[in-house]
C-alpha cells in the first residue's frame, strides 16, 4: 500500500499539478486602457493676450499656502516647478511657507482683476509680513489677502512690517533656481530699494545683486504693486509660440473718408453738395 502511495505521489509531482501552492500566479492582466502620458504645458501668446495648453496645478501643502477665495493656481509646468523648489527651500530656511494668489486659469486667458495671467507665465505672491513690534519680529504672519506697505515698510495701520529679510530670501531663490529664468519681478520702487539695501548690508553675492536690480521693477501705467509680488518667468524654451514681451493692440484704423464730388456750386462757394442738401 506504502509503494503505491509512493508512486503515486512521484507521477502527481512529475505532471506538476502537485498543489495550489507551486503553482505560477497568474498574470495580471490589464484590461483597462493605459493612462495617458501626461504632456508638457505650452505658454501660448503674450501674457496679456494669450492661453495655456496642458497647464500644471499648484497645489497648497506645508509650504505653499494659497490665499483664501483664490483658485487660479494653473501655470506652465516651469513656473510651477520654480515656486514648487523655491517654496521648499523657504520652508527649510526660514520655516514659512509662501503665500500665492492668481497664476492663470486652467486653459488661460483673460480672467478678472488682472490684464496679463494669461499665459501661464505670471504668479502673484504675497510679502512676507510681520508683526511690527520688537516681540513679533521675526514671528511670520499668516496674510488673509495682500497688505499695502508704504515707503518705510510699515502697514497702512501700522500694525505690520515688510518683511525685508524673509522677502528677500524669496527673491535669492527666485533669481538663483538652477531651472527656471525670470523675467520681471513687480515691486514698487521703496519696497525694492529696502531689499537691495538690505542685500548689500548682508553682503549677498553682487551678481545677485545685479540680478535683482535688474529684475525687481515698479511697472508703469499700472498698480505700483506695493502689495504683492508678481512673478513672469521667461518664454520656455520648447514653446514656440510663447511671445516675450507684451501684446500692444494695433492702432485704430483711420476711417476712410470717400472723396467728395465737386459740383460747381461747391466750386464757387466753397461747399460740399451733401452740406449744401443739409443746409437747405
Ligand atoms: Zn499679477
Amino acid at each position: 500500500m506504502r509503494v503505491i502511495r509512493w508512486f503515486l505521489c512521484t507521477l502527481l509531482t512529475l505532471c506538476g499539478v502537485t498543489g495550489v501552492a507551486h503553482a505560477d500566479p497568474p498574470a495580471r492582466v490589464h484590461r483597462g486602457r493605459n493612462p495617458a502620458p501626461v504632456r508638457p504645458s505650452a505658454s501660448v501668446g503674450w501674457p496679456n493676450n494669450g492661453s495655456l495648453d496642458n497647464g500644471r496645478h499648484l497645489a497648497a501643502s506645508t509650504s505653499v499656502r494659497i490665499l483664501p477665495g483664490r483658485v487660479l493656481q494653473w501655470g506652465t509646468d516651469e513656473l510651477v516647478g520654480l515656486l514648487e523648489r523655491c517654496a521648499a527651500r523657504l520652508k527649510r530656511q526660514l520655516q514659512a511657507p509662501i503665500t500665492v494668489g492668481d497664476l492663470s486659469a486652467r486653459v488661460g486667458g483673460r480672467i478678472a482683476r488682472h490684464r496679463s495671467h494669461q499665459s501661464g507665465r505670471d504668479a502673484d505672491l504675497a510679502f512676507f509680513a510681520r508683526p511690527d513690534s520688537p516681540r513679533g519680529a521675526w514671528r511670520p504672519v499668516a496674510p488673509t489677502d495682500y497688505v499695502v506697505f508704504d515707503r518705510t515698510g510699515r502697514s497702512l495701520d501700522g500694525t505690520l512690517r515688510f518683511d525685508t529679510a524673509r522677502n528677500w530670501a524669496l527673491v535669492h531663490a527666485l533669481l538663483t533656481d538652477p531651472r527656471v529664468r525670470v523675467e520681471r519681478i513687480f515691486i514698487s520702487s521703496p519696497l525694492r530699494s529696502l531689499l537691495l539695501q538690505h542685500a548689500r548690508a548682508i553682503h549677498a553675492p553682487g551678481r545677485v545683486i545685479s540680478l535683482a536690480a535688474n529684475t525687481l521693477v515698479q511697472p508703469a501705467r499700472v498698480s505700483p504693486h506695493d502689495n504683492h509680488f508678481h512673478i513672469r518667468i521667461v518664454c520656455p524654451s520648447g514653446d514656440r509660440r510663447c511671445h516675450t514681451g507684451v501684446w500692444l493692440p494695433p492702432p485704430p484704423r483711420r476711417r476712410r473718408v470717400a472723396p467728395v464730388r465737386r459740383s460747381r456750386a461747391a466750386t464757387t462757394h466753397g461747399y460740399a453738395p451733401r452740406h449744401r442738401a443739409t443746409d437747405r
